[in-house]
């Protein structure tokens, strides 16, 4: 059994799950992308550097406007590190961060959408501001579990 899928769930939204490795090959699904696709991440388990590889491989000459969705913390820590991984007219529309209870210790992954819920734009290091999250158990306020400088760096990078 493969260790990964492509789905299509919409006519342009491709959903990816799995293990993202040397073994996927992206490139019969990217040639079905029109001018804009929606790429959800969500089911994700695992990216070694070959899978970052084959991903950003298989869209570097890609034109189509790729809105990312739902995209868990492995693919966004991708967005930060890997300029590249968002692909030349990809924007990231909504992902998840870990926030953790400062109260009861509470964690849990919390959707995030840009533009809305947290915004796009360059944010000088070291004043990168996690959007406050109240925790869903007790209602305290919960604190991001991510450097926010690191993690949220992908938004400056498409301004
Ligand atoms: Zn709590």
């Amino acid at each position: 059994m493969s260790k990964h899928s492509l789905q299509w769930i919409a006519p342009s939204t491709l959903k990816v799950q799995g293990v993202i490795d040397e073994d996927v090959l992206f490139e019969p699904s990217i040639a079905r992308f029109g001018s804009e696709a929606v790429v959800d991440f969500s089911g994700v388990t695992r990216i070694n550097s070959c899978g970052v590889r084959q991903w950003t491989r298989a869209i570097a000459a890609c034109p189509a406007r790729i809105r990312y969705v739902n995209a868990p913390a492995l693919i966004v820590d991708q967005f930060s590190m890997v300029p590249e991984f968002l692909g030349v007219n990809g924007t990231v529309e909504s992902f998840q961060a870990r926030y953790v209870c400062s109260a009861c210790n509470h964690e849990e992954m919390v959707l995030l959408a840009v533009g809305s819920t947290v915004a796009k734009g360059v944010a000088a290091r070291g004043s990168a501001t996690p959007p406050p999250h109240a925790c869903s158990q007790c209602g305290a306020p919960a604190d991001m579990d991510h450097n926010p400088d690191v993690y949220l760096e992908f938004l400056s990078h498409m301004a």
